[in-house]
């Protein structure tokens, strides 16, 4: 008999901890889309990266990154250094050391040969399922090289920096370090979507420019630099909106003249600093033509897209993860929960959301490793790239609150991790072009490049037919984005888009099995609003779960 203290304080029927996990070798999916798409030869390599990101200690260092924020802190009575706790530091020497911030890049700047877009995406993806707030100056870096290629001499000179993997985190000036990290401020108080209202200034002086102006949101201040969006005001007439390369010190050495005045207070994100900067007659050296900074840093955006998709689809995977986990160690009613018919109809919706969101992402990556060789490439990433940005962000908040439930009250509890994941959640969709903003820009490749992108469109229809709902699908698409009233019908259309584009990435991707259900639940229904409201049978329930997280 067991006695009464000991009854108290036994532990059954508790999951143990999701952590030591191989978070490469233990997800199917994930393996199978990097093959899929150029990756193979990297498997090793990636189970190596798998392992170390998912022991307990990345996962207890992820926690203290977050529990403890970044501060403004005072340096000869400016505010200059955001001091950060030791653990964000780590999680940046491990990224830049593992070379997520430039590995797409060759020495001198060019992009590297495929497949380096799926190998980083897959390393992101991972990446993202154990720490999310450092992965925005790893983001930034590795996309403003796109938009520094604007700027060839600039670039030659900054790529011995960028190319390094060594982290350095000292406030110097960035030719005096060992590695360099950018940041990029264009959100105004006036306007984030709209950077046509910027009204920072930026002036002819010396061999570069001098800005004046306030930024409203630059994440990563502790950046070495920044590309910046400012109105030049050229010498003889008004040039208009144009990107800037803003250094933290000044050629002379001296700190530049960014005063930061307060770090924002997030809901998630916490181990990111985020601040509000006065720009006071700051130099900043000029990035491709005057007057054409939107087209120069979209270059940069286009990237930051590609990730923010990659981070949700991460954080979706982390969710479903533990949740299958979960489902699988806990007993309710004599029963495992996952063996309960209803919580396996929820768990493989889940998983098959995952399987399409990480399809989709991992067949983008291959679509920026191939653009600049083949047309129907660049085609893909130009109108699928918001696309996918749109419908991948917009599913995380939704599918981590959904993973959070299968945990029951333990979901709720941080030690689970899953309140971090739901904070942190939302923002991809916000930032980098929120939801209305990524289908506007679907509206605009169709407006501007019509033939194009219904031929890229076409495409998936002829990879993915005879799947239930395409060709249903197809006539839906045209119909809702040539009407009178498509931009109000657009998020429908841009929905279905990636859909269609999801069921042809797993077709090329994953087995019949995860394509039939993923195209029946998803294009031809009936499904309800919330996970688990589709009709998926206990055959495909079982196959779906050993493929999210094998037994
Ligand atoms: C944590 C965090 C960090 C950030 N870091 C940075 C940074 O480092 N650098 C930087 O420059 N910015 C940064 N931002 C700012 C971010 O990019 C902007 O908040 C975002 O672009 C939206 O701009 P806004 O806030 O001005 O909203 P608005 O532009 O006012 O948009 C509000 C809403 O209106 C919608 N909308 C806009 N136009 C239309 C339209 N024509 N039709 C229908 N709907 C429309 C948008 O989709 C959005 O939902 C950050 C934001 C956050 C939350």
């Amino acid at each position: 008999m067991t006695s009464q203290r000991s009854s108290s304080t036994e532990v059954t029927n508790q999951p143990p901890p999701y952590e030591d996990v191989d978070l490469f070798s233990s997800d199917v999916p994930l393996a199978e889309a990097v093959k899929a798409n150029g990756g193979g030869a990297d498997a090793k390599a990636l189970a190596n990266f798998g392992r170390h990101w998912g022991t307990a200690a990345m996962f207890a260092q992820a926690r203290a990154a977050n529990d403890d924020p970044p501060r403004l802190t005072t340096v000869n009575g400016r505010l200059d250094v955001v001091e950060f706790n030791p653990a964000y530091h780590a999680f940046m020497a491990e990224s830049v050391s593992a070379g997520l911030h430039n590995m797409t890049w060759k020495a001198d700047g060019s992009r590297a040969a495929p497949p380096s877009e799926v190998e980083r995406a897959a390393r992101y993806y991972m990446v993202a399922q154990v720490e999310n707030g450092h992965m925005c100056p790893i983001t930034m870096t590795r996309a403003a090289v796109a938009a520094l290629a604007a700027e060839p001499k600039l670039l030659a000179t900054l790529m011995p920096k960028i190319g390094s993997r060594a982290y350095d985190p000292g406030f110097k000036p960035w030719s005096e370090k060992s590695g360099m990290t950018l940041g990029m401020g264009m959100t105004e108080k006036q306007g984030g979507t709209d950077v046509r209202a910027n009204t920072t200034r930026a002036e002819p002086a010396g061999e570069g420019y001098r800005i004046t102006g306030h930024k409203w949101f630059m994440s990563a201040p502790m950046c070495d630099a920044f590309l910046v969006l400012a109105q030049a005001q050229g010498e003889s007439r008004f040039a208009g909106l144009t990107c800037f390369f803003m250094p933290r010190f000044d050629p002379d050495g001296r700190v530049n003249g960014l005063n930061f005045q307060k770090l924002k207070d997030k809901l998630g994100n916490r181990s990111n600093a985020s601040s509000e900067v006065e720009f006071e007659n700051a130099f900043a050296l000029r990035v491709g033509e005057e007057g054409k900074g939107i087209r120069t840093i979209v270059e940069m955006v286009q990237l930051t897209r590609l990730d923010c998709a990659i981070s949700s689809a991460g954080m979706m995977r982390m969710a479903l993860a533990q949740a299958v986990h979960h489902a699988r160690h806990r007993t309710v009613f004599q029963k495992k929960l996952a063996d309960q018919p209803m919580m396996g109809s929820v768990l493989a919706d889940m998983a098959l959301e995952v399987e399409g969101a990480l399809a989709l992402v991992m067949r983008l990556a291959r679509a920026f490793d191939r653009a600049a060789n083949d047309p129907a490439e660049a085609a893909y990433a130009r109108l699928f790239t918001s696309v996918i940005k749109y419908w991948v962000c917009k599913r995380a908040p939704p599918f981590v609150y959904e993973a959070m439930e299968c945990l029951g009250g333990n979901g709720y509890v941080e030690d689970s991790r899953l309140p971090r994941l739901y904070r942190e959640a939302p923002v991809n969709a916000i930032w980098e072009g929120s939801g209305n903003v990524m289908c506007l820009d679907v509206l605009r490749v169709l407006a501007r490049d019509g033939e194009v992108a219904r031929a890229a469109i076409a495409q998936l229809v002829s990879e993915a037919d005879g799947l239930p709902g395409i060709a249903e699908t197809a006539i839906s698409i045209r119909d809702l984005l040539t009407g009178a009233q498509a931009e109000n019908h657009a998020r429908l259309a841009v929905e279905k888009l990636a859909h269609l584009a999801a069921v042809a990435a797993l077709r090329n991707s994953a087995p019949p099995l995860a394509v039939e259900a993923y195209a029946r639940t998803r294009l031809a229904g009936p499904r309800g609003a919330t996970f688990g409201a589709a009709l998926i049978d206990s055959r495909e329930t079982a196959a779906l779960l050993d493929r999210a997280l094998p037994s």
